[in-house]
């Protein structure tokens, strides 16, 4: 079981100091991996407050080159230097708002692989593509040409359910993560809206193996239940 958190835009390095060093005083179960995603500039803080510990640090997005004319992109090797672990690479919000193209998620996380971070990258369906029947077509099409590697996690985020309160049913969620790993045979985590208290649900789903937490992971006690939630001990 993996449980990481994104936490998007949210807190600057002296909160994220302060987060980390409560979260290593946090009860959190031994048979589950813990990864938080500070912004960029807060990476450094938590590797720092982290250290010592197995709770990894991942960034939010990683560029496909290594250096660079790329104004206002971080590489790999940068990250390595820091101390982060691995990367999320095609949130959807970075799809809907950064430009971010199943092509470019590619080259993100071939790259990324090979430079040896760990990758999770992100796929899922709108609501409408749901509605209209597309959800395999766009899994399929988001997960083209990637290839089963120990590095490679991919988190199944259906947009819907990012930030909404709208979780995806244990059964929906069953359903779309054995898709998925029909295609590319890695760990599947479970995004959209997981709390403290539908965690265990959607964590007992066979093929679900772990969970992608926005809004929940912001809070020590939220995310400190969660992990336990998902813990299978
Ligand atoms: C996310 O940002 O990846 C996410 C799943 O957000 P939330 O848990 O807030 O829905």
């Amino acid at each position: 079981m993996l449980i990481a958190g994104n936490w998007k835009m949210f807190k600057g390095p002296a909160e994220t100091g302060a987060f980390c060093r409560a979260l290593r005083e946090t009860d959190l179960p031994e048979d589950v991996d813990v990864v938080v995603c500070p912004p960029y500039v807060s990476l450094a803080a938590a590797v720092q407050a982290l250290a010592g510990t197995e709770i990894g640090v991942f960034a939010q997005n990683v560029h496909w080159e290594l250096e660079g004319p790329f104004t206002g992109e971080i590489s790999a090797p940068m990250l390595a230097e820091l101390g982060v672990y691995g990367a999320l690479i095609a949130h959807s919000e970075r799809r809907q708002f950064c430009g971010e193209t199943d092509e470019s998620a590619r080259t993100r996380t071939r790259n990324a692989l090979e430079y040896g971070l760990d990758v999770i990258v992100c796929v899922g369906e709108t609501e409408w593509e749901r509605e209209a029947g597309e959800t395999e077509a766009v899994l399929r099409r988001q997960l083209a040409d990637l290839e089963p590697n120990d590095r490679l996690v991919i988190a199944y985020e259906p947009v819907w359910a990012i930030g909404t309160g709208k979780t995806a049913t244990p059964e929906l969620a069953e359903h779309a993560h054995e898709l998925i790993k029909s295609l590319v045979d890695v760990p599947v985590l479970y995004g959209g809206s997981v709390k403290p208290d539908n965690a265990a649900e959607l964590m007992a789903q066979p093929a679900v193996d772990g969970a992608l937490v926005g809004g929940a992971s912001l809070d020590v006690e939220s995310f400190g239940a969660i992990c336990r939630a998902a813990s299978p001990s």
